[in-house]
């Protein structure tokens, strides 16, 4: 098992801005935003990274797609755009190893990414 931070927010231990909940995933806000909608979704069962998620795992992983473009398309900037982002391990930039996806919206995105 995986015990970071978010399972501290998927507890409600510590405070954080709940956007989306369904059974499975949390979205929430994230607190370094790195566009004007800049929300993380995450599975409530703990996987490290996504090197970790099994064919178990592919309806969740489904999952945590759908809810961010229900997401973005709920905000009215689907047709716009944005993007999602997964990052895996160190070279990638995971800080937090609970398998989460970003979804960034609001502003024009560049390629490649830094
Ligand atoms: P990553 O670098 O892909 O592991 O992304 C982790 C993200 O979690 C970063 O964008 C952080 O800003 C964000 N983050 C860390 N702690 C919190 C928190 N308590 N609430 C919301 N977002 C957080």
């Amino acid at each position: 098992m995986s015990e970071t931070i978010f399972s501290k927010i998927i507890r409600r231990e510590i405070p954080a801005d709940i956007v989306y909940e369904d059974d499975a995933v949390l979205g929430f806000s994230d607190v370094n935003p790195q566009a004007p909608v800049h929300v993380l979704f995450i599975p409530k069962q703990a996987i490290p990274t996504l090197n970790e998620a099994t064919p178990a795992d592919a309806e969740l992983l489904g999952k945590l797609l759908l809810a961010a473009a229900a997401y973005a398309k709920q905000l009215g900037l689907a047709e716009r755009g944005y993007r999602v982002v997964v990052n895996c391990n160190e070279e990638a930039g995971q800080t937090v190893f609970h398998l989460h996806l970003h979804l960034l919206a609001g502003r024009r995105m560049h390629w490649p990414p830094g």
